[in-house]
């Protein structure tokens, strides 16, 4: 079976860290032909934009991408380049699972969660306007139809992968309507899946709860804005950002791109953990039904964080991008 593979390789750190991922991916032995689609802030003098339209293109042709982060200018500047292609592929679910990994010793030892995150819409979708001079507002928008889509999709995740409880989180309590009627859809879904236990919890509660007992919890869906704060949380809970990979789910394609973004102040010094979008790289094998390789990967992952030695500096080591790379497809 041979697969063609969008690769975005991105901005700051994306392009050191996407190789990375590539080079191991590609010592599996499976037939890919990497179609590269450069985006973000280097391609705009030359697109017009950062998003350029065949990059769009290729998603959907291929279905399936790889991503490395892109960087959003604060307060000014283009809007995100992130946020545009999950809107224009549809991509409605964020899931990006935390789970502790043998190997990495942080104050937590058995997480295994999966946060779900609505991905179109919620504050998220930066609708904004300046009232007069001295004031501003950003929309809020939250629909039925993305709701009980995504919470849909938390359900069926639960179920494909035999996990037990699925806890909505939200802020019902001050925006009634908004987070209600979010709320309100999770609990519809809930009924429609008796099998699957259900809770919803308010996002503060949510957040001290995980500080203090994350092992009791299992897979959290939650509106956009909630599940971008949420899912860096419980990337601290295993290791940080270079640990925590991702998957944005959609009807026409999926793509597969850490949680942290471009760390500019890294950038071309071949010092980050590749781990966040090698994993995200596993997500898409798996997704692919390529389950042995996305196994040969994670064997060897665990074999190199066992040693211990050819660890990035977040890990505790000295090794560089590219050496953590060639450990890890020594262990293949
Ligand atoms: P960031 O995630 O880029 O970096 C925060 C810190 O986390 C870094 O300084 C570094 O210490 C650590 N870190 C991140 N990735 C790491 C890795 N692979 N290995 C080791 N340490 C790592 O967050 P930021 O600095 O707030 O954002 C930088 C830019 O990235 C912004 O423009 C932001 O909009 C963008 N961003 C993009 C995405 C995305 O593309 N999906 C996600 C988040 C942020």
């Amino acid at each position: 079976m041979s697969y063609n593979i969008t690769l975005i390789p991105g901005d700051g750190i994306g392009p050191e860290i996407a190789e990375a991922a590539r080079r191991v991916i590609d010592a599996t032995g499976l037939d890919i032909n990497w179609e590269m689609a450069e985006a973000g802030e280097a391609v705009i003098e030359r697109y017009g934009t950062p998003l350029p339209e065949h990059v769009l293109e290729s998603v959907k042709k291929n279905r399936v991408a790889l991503k490395g982060p892109l960087t959003t200018p604060v307060g000014k500047g283009f809007r995100s380049v992130n946020v545009a292609l999950r809107q224009k592929l549809n991509l409605y679910a964020n899931v990006r699972p935390a789970k502790s990994l043998q190997g990495i010793v942080t104050r937590y030892r058995d997480v295994d969660l999966i946060v779900v995150r609505e991905n179109t819409e919620d504050l998220y979708a930066g609708v904004e306007h300046l009232v007069g001079r001295d004031a501003a507002e950003g929309i809020k928008i939250i629909t039925r139809e993305a709701s009980e889509r995504v919470c849909r999709h938390a359900f069926d995740l639960a179920r494909k992968q035999g996990r037990k409880k699925v806890t909505a989180v939200h802020k019902a309590n001050i925006l009634k309507l908004s987070d209600g009627l979010f709320l309100e859809c999770a609990r519809k879904v809930a009924e429609e899946n008796p099998d699957i236990e259900f809770e919803d919890m308010i996002v503060d509660a949510m957040c001290m709860k995980l500080v203090q007992t994350p092992e009791r919890y299992d897979v959290l869906v939650m509106p956009n804005l909630y599940g971008d704060i949420v899912s860096d949380l419980c990337a601290g809970l295993v290791g940080g950002l270079g640990v925590t990979p991702g998957a944005n789910i959609g009807t026409e394609a999926a793509v597969f791109e850490p949680v942290h973004g471009s760390a500019p102040k890294h950038a071309g010094k071949n010092k980050v953990n590749p781990l966040a979008i090698l994993l995200s790289g596993v997500m898409m094998l798996r997704h692919l039904g390529e389950d042995r390789a996305a196994g040969r990967i994670m064997g060897a992952v665990g074999a190199v964080l066992e040693a211990g030695e050819s660890l990035t500096y977040d890990l505790g080591g000295t090794a560089g991008t590219s050496h953590m790379a060639d450990a890890i497809i020594e262990r293949l």
